[in-house]
């Protein structure tokens, strides 16, 4: 697998080159029947690079997966000491234009819908930051008729003085958009690729803007573009194999920290659960494989941050806090109002660990790492 940079002009080119030269039923063979006596060879390395990717994420013999994670929890304590990153999500808005099948804010769905005033939005906020939180991500569906770039811009500029980190998790924008952001306090943007294959990708989008994958793949790059200070990305397991999705998005951050080396970036493990509509996950990822992906991403990109969300349950947060993982939300509500009236409006997908912020501190704390509320300030640049 070659990953030279140099020859393409933006990622979307190096995937369709990927999938042109081995398609993705062919990478699917390749990975599932990579030998176990490659994958000890990879281990053996003394490190291990983005070329190693697709063998560490082949079926594993027995006592490989203990391998990596002893690695894996080495390689974190080196680049990362004992510090995990909290924050919370906000959801402004479940309103949506696209028609995404996985998906219960699927404008096809009957569910509750609210978009919060920004005075709303506000009040929100402060709770989370009666919490403790400084990292704060607006959440929304993408509709800009009820949260447009201007929305976003006037809440982060009400937002920007109580917390160092303000995040969006929103439609695709501009880059002259992502800048108006930026200049407003907005300093990270993720995107969710949802699916790296083209194919499923379009079977799985069936109405609105979403359905332009090429947009929506480039986004990152249209923010680092302007300038944002993190980018946050992954695929939604379940939609596709998950060790060539696993595959692409590791390509994709390895190219965002490469051609943007100014700009954080950081990985994801969104696990796709049954929606609202009915829909069934068709390739699902069990906690092997989450634990699996976790070290091979830890062990290929060093310095890119892993995140998880409490859509996973708390003991299996705990077990997986140790292999890689240097972010994590907490106390989280997945409605607009849900930090006020609980479940008001329709939930994107159940919380699965229900600990307050300051039990997940008390756990973090009782594994022998350092909860941190904020690890930015925007006077280092000013200063
Ligand atoms: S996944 Fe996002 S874009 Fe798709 S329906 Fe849900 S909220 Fe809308």
């Amino acid at each position: 697998m070659s990953t030279s940079l140099g020859q393409y002009a933006d990622f979307g080119e190096l995937l369709a080159s990927m999938l042109k030269q081995t398609g993705w039923d062919a990478w699917r063979t390749r990975i599932a029947s990579c030998p176990a006596a490659a994958v000890d060879d990879v281990l053996a390395k003394p490190e291990q690079g983005i070329d190693d990717l697709w063998a560490l994420l082949a079926p594993l013999s027995p006592g490989q997966l203990e391998r990596m994670a002893q690695q894996a929890h080495r390689v974190t304590l080196q680049r990362f000491g004992r510090t995990v990153l909290l924050y919370a999500p906000l959801y402004v808005s479940n309103f949506c234009s696209n028609a995404c099948v996985y998906c219960g804010f699927n404008c096809r769905n009957r569910v509750a819908r609210r978009a919060l005033m920004i005075d709303e939005a506000e009040a929100e906020s402060a709770l989370i930051r009666a919490m403790g939180f400084q990292h704060i991500l607006l959440v929304s569906g993408e509709d800009p008729k009820h949260a447009g770039t201007g929305y976003f811009a006037a809440l982060a500029s009400r937002l920007r003085h109580q917390f160092s980190s303000i995040g969006i998790e929103v439609q695709p924008l501009s880059s002259i958009e992502y800048a108006e952001l930026i200049a407003c306090g907005v300093d990270s943007v993720t995107c969710y690729q949802e699916t790296y294959n083209p194919t499923t990708y379009e079977r799985v989008h069936r109405a609105g803007p979403k359905r332009d994958y090429a947009r929506r793949l480039g986004t990152l790059e249209r923010a680092a573009a302007a300038g944002i200070r993190k980018v946050g990305l992954s695929p939604l397991y379940g939609l596709d194999d998950w060790r060539v999705e696993a595959l692409m998005a590791g390509v994709h951050a390895h190219y965002m920290a490469t051609r943007f080396w100014r700009t954080q970036v950081s990985i994801s493990f969104p696990r796709l659960r049954p929606a609202a509509g009915g829909y069934e996950p068709p390739c699902p990822l069990d906690d092997a494989g989450l634990a699996q992906l976790i070290c091979a991403f830890r062990l290929v990109l060093p310095d890119v941050h892993l995140v998880l969300s409490t859509r996973e349950p708390a003991g299996l947060r705990d077990r997986l806090l140790p292999l890689g993982i240097t972010q994590m939300s907490a106390g989280s509500r997945t409605s607009p109002l849900g930090y006020s009236h609980d479940k008001e409006a329709g939930e994107q997908f159940t919380v699965m660990d229900e600990r307050s912020p300051d039990d997940v501190c008390a756990m973090i704390s009782a594994a022998g790492y350092e909860p941190v509320w904020k690890d930015w300030d925007e006077s280092f640049l000013n200063g």
